[in-house]
This record gives structure tokens, C-alpha cells and sequence, in this order.
């Protein structure tokens, strides 16, 4: 009878659910759960024996692993901690911006309860979000005022909007960048409302070829820093002192969008130069735009500082509610930007600026005392050494500067693509997953930005390579 009709094999939804089989999945992940759970398996069972009457029925015990497997799955987090080690300091695809400690406690301060967001504790009436970081904005940078917003791509198309929508904006065109991730600035500019006028040629745009582009429409003129990549040779680009000039003269706003921005001359921590906030700012620039996790070494934000009047338009402009940033946005930022207020301990403090300024030789020296437990782990199927690497800001910044590094470099015994993905492969699923580069055949491990060597070489255990 039974083998006439395959389907009557399959047990029923009720059945699994009462078996001992599941007693232990549903104590653990609830009966709505694996009910829902178990009638998607049973469903997809009937489809497959549908299509091949010979599929054989599993049996009741692996019928519910099945559904505890998938419950497990569903329920573990897909976001979870990694270690970069990819010789990139500030890698986008890997979250950016490692916080320091007490921008951690301020956001799960924040984050397990209420808080004064918006609420004025003087008054008990209503405040201002912005009013949290405001006011060591403007210490820091000597803006009027500020405002910050979800990113800075946001920031760049708020200042727009608010700015300049309906009307032209003169940017040279050896400024039209595309960051990462599909952000064009002639595509933004469009979003925003307002009109591209673009100036001078690619490589060489003079202060007078502003000049001739500025008409009755013109609402300001911005310029934007070509953070990813550098234009070398027969160049000409226009300062910001002499472009502010032009823009006053003309009764406009220069607007200027800086990328990573960062708030301490990089030279002073032997790095090589990128504009600060303050100088452009100090070369007469109206507003200033820039990310917070990028130099700045803070949580995803985009900084809006400039003339009051200007950033008073951006906070009444409609697009500041759907860009505004969280709570846990604010709490961070303030304790980031706190830290810039003592220079004498940033460095140590900041994890960013930490990671960018230390030294070749002391992330040699880690490399070389953790390469015994490397060569144990993975001696019989690699060649390990520690090697002279390079490493890189990321995000943009100072794309064509390397910071000398070490790096652990791991070379299958056996030279094939394959063994040194499978390597890449292993040391991904490890239980805090690491993330190397490969290069010239090699896994390498850039210890830059190791937080915890004791995890690291605790997780090599684990490791196993198929
Ligand atoms: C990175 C960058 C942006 C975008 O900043 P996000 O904070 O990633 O949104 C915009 N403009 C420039 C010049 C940049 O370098």
C-alpha cells in the first residue's frame, strides 16, 4: 500500500513536533519556531518526492536535526567581530573605524535606556540633538557651528540641497570622484537638486576659469578632496584660500567636502600631510564636510562645520530628519571628539591614530614571537616567515602613502591557487573570523591592527584546512 503512494511516508507536521526527537529544539528555540520550521522541511520533503517517487524518507531523527540545524542557523548573528588583518587601517568592507573604550561604554550607556537626546534638562523642554557635539566641534575645528548627519555622503547632499538646489554649483573637473560603492559626486549633485557647472580641464583648472564660470545662477562654488587617487605631472589646481576669495568676492559660499578630514596635522605623527578641518576652515572655506569614521577614527557620521547661518539651513532643511543620526551616534562622537581636546594622549587613546603611527620594528617584533605558535599550527603545510609588508590608511586616505609594516606570510608547501585559498578559507571560518591579504602566492597577516595576539594565537587550534 505504502510504496503505491511515497507521499504517506512523510510524516505529519504533528507528529515531529510530539516526538522526543524535537522535545530538545523546541525547549530551545520555541514551538512557533520549529513549527514554522518543521512544516517548510516537510513541504520542500513532498516537493522532492513529487518530482522522484524513489527519493528515500528520511528518517524522524534526521528529519529533526534538519530543522535544529536551520534553526541554528537562522538564530546566530550574521554581523559578528572580525580580525582585520589586512594591512588596511581603515577598511570600509570590514566596518572602518575601530572605537576606543570609552566611546564603547557611552554608546551601551545610551543604548540601555533613555536619555537626553533632545530633551533640554535645564528647560525640560525640548533640545537639539547637534547641541550634544556642537560645541567641541567649533572648539576644535573654529567653525561657528555644526552639525552632523548620517555620513558624509549625506552630509555632501544636504549642504546642496540646502545651498544651492534649483541652481549652479562650479566644481573643478578634476574633482568629480567616484568614492567606493557607486558615490559620484556628479550623481549626488544631481540628487541634490542642484546643477553641476563643471570647470578647467581634468588635470589643470586656474582661478580664472571659476571665474568665468560663476553666472546669476551660480548659488556656490565647492570643492572636493580628490582623496583616492592623485592626479601627478602637468597639474594646476586652485587653493582653498584663493577659492574662498573668489566665492566672497562673488558674494557666494565655498563649500568644501574633505573625505576623511581629520581634526591633527598628520605630519606631527610622521605621516604624510592631509588637509585638516581647521585649516581649510582657517583658509576661509564656509562649510567643511567629512566623515567620522575615517581619520577621524569615530562612528559612521558625517560633520557638517562651517558659518552659522549656512549650517542653521542644513538643520532646517526636511532632508535633516531622514538623515539624522541615532543616540549611539552622538554618544560616540562626543567621547571621539572629547579625546582630541588632551593631544598629548590621542595617540594612545584613539585606536585609529594608535594602528596608523605604530612603528615597523614593534609589529615586527610581534610578528616574530608569535611565528612558533604559527609554525605549529600550520608547519606541515605551509612555509611560514615574517616579512617587511606594507601597509595602507584605507578609505581613501593618502591612497598613494604605505606605511611600512610586518606581516606573518603563510606559502603552501604545495604552490597551488587552491591549497592558498583553502589557507584564506580556514583562517575566515575561525570562531572570531581573520581576514588577511593575498599577494605574489603568499597569505599574509599584517599585525598593524592586532588588538588581541593572545586571541590570535589561541583561534590557530581550530584551524582546519580541507
Ligand atoms: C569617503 C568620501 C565620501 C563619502 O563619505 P562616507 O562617510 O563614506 O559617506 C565623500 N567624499 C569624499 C571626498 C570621500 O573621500
Amino acid at each position: 500500500m505504502a510504496t503505491d503512494n511515497p507521499l504517506r511516508l512523510i510524516p505529519s507536521v504533528d507528529r515531529l513536533l510530539n516526538s522526543a526527537e524535537l522535545a530538545q529544539t523546541i525547549s530551545q528555540y520555541g514551538q512557533s519556531a520549529t513549527t514554522r520550521e518543521t512544516r517548510k522541511i516537510l513541504d520542500a520533503l513532498r516537493d522532492a518526492v513529487r518530482d522522484t517517487p524513489a527519493l528515500p524518507i528520511p528518517e524522524l531523527h534526521e528529519l529533526a536535526t534538519r530543522i535544529s540545524a536551520n534553526l541554528q542557523v537562522k538564530g546566530s548573528a550574521s554581523l559578528v567581530s572580525v580580525m582585520n588583518l589586512t594591512g588596511t587601517v581603515l577598511h570600509t568592507n570590514l566596518g572602518r573605524a575601530a572605537l576606543p573604550e570609552s566611546a564603547i561604554r557611552a554608546v551601551s550607556n545610551v543604548a540601555r535606556g533613555n536619555s537626553n537626546l533632545e530633551f533640554d534638562l535645564q528647560t525640560g523642554g525640548r533640545g537639539d540633538r547637534d547641541s550634544h557635539i556642537e560645541a567641541v566641534l567649533a572648539e576644535l575645528t573654529g567653525a561657528e557651528a555644526a552639525t552632523v548627519v548620517n555620513n558624509n555622503a549625506a552630509a555632501v547632499l544636504i549642504s546642496l540641497n540646502a545651498l544651492a538646489e534649483g541652481r549652479g554649483v562650479c566644481i573643478s573637473r578634476g574633482e568629480l570622484v567616484e568614492i567606493g560603492g557607486s558615490f559620484r559626486i556628479p550623481e549626488v549633485m544631481e540628487k541634490s537638486g542642484c546643477t553641476l557647472v563643471e570647470v578647467g580641464a581634468t588635470n589643470r583648472t586656474h582661478l580664472k576659469d571659476y571665474r568665468a564660470a560663476i553666472d546669476a545662477n551660480t548659488a556656490l562654488l565647492m570643492k572636493v578632496h580628490t582623496s583616492n587617487y592623485e592626479i601627478r605631472g602637468f597639474t594646476r589646481e586652485v587653493s582653498y584660500g584663493e577659492l574662498a576669495s573668489l566665492a566672497h568676492e562673488a558674494g557666494l559660499p565655498l563649500l568644501a567636502d574633505l573625505g576623511s578630514g581629520t581634526l591633527v596635522n598628520l605630519e606631527e605623527y610622521g605621516l604624510a600631510h592631509e588637509p585638516t578641518v581647521q585649516e581649510v576652515i582657517h583658509a576661509g572655506a564656509d562649510l567643511v564636510t567629512f566623515s567620522g569614521d575615517k581619520l577621524l577614527g569615530g562612528p559612521q557620521a558625517g560633520i557638517i562645520a562651517g558659518r552659522k547661518d549656512l549650517v542653521q539651513r542644513i538643520k532646517e532643511n526636511p532632508l535633516k530628519r531622514a538623515l539624522r543620526v541615532d543616540k549611539m551616534t552622538v554618544a560616540a562622537l562626543h567621547e571621539v571628539l572629547n579625546l582630541y581636546r588632551h593631544p598629548e594622549t590621542l595617540q594612545q587613546a584613539l585606536p585609529t591614530l594608535r594602528h596608523l603611527t605604530l612603528p615597523a620594528a614593534t609589529i615586527r617584533a610581534t610578528a616574530t614571537s608569535l611565528l612558533p605558535a604559527f609554525e605549529q599550527a600550520l608547519g606541515e603545510l605551509a612555509h611560514l616567515a615574517v616579512i617587511d609588508s606594507f601597509s595602507q590608511i584605507g578609505s581613501g586616505a593618502l591612497p598613494l602613502d604605505q606605511l611600512p609594516s610586518a606581516a606573518i606570510e603563510i606559502t603552501p608547501r604545495a604552490h597551488s591557487d587552491s591549497r592558498l585559498r583553502a589557507i584564506a578559507e580556514a583562517f575566515r571560518q575561525l570562531p572570531v573570523p581573520v581576514v588577511g591579504r593575498l599577494q605574489d602566492g603568499s597569505f599574509l597577516l599584517d599585525l598593524r591592527t592586532l588588538e588581541d595576539p593572545e586571541l590570535l594565537i589561541a583561534q590557530l587550534e581550530h584551524i582546519s584546512i580541507r
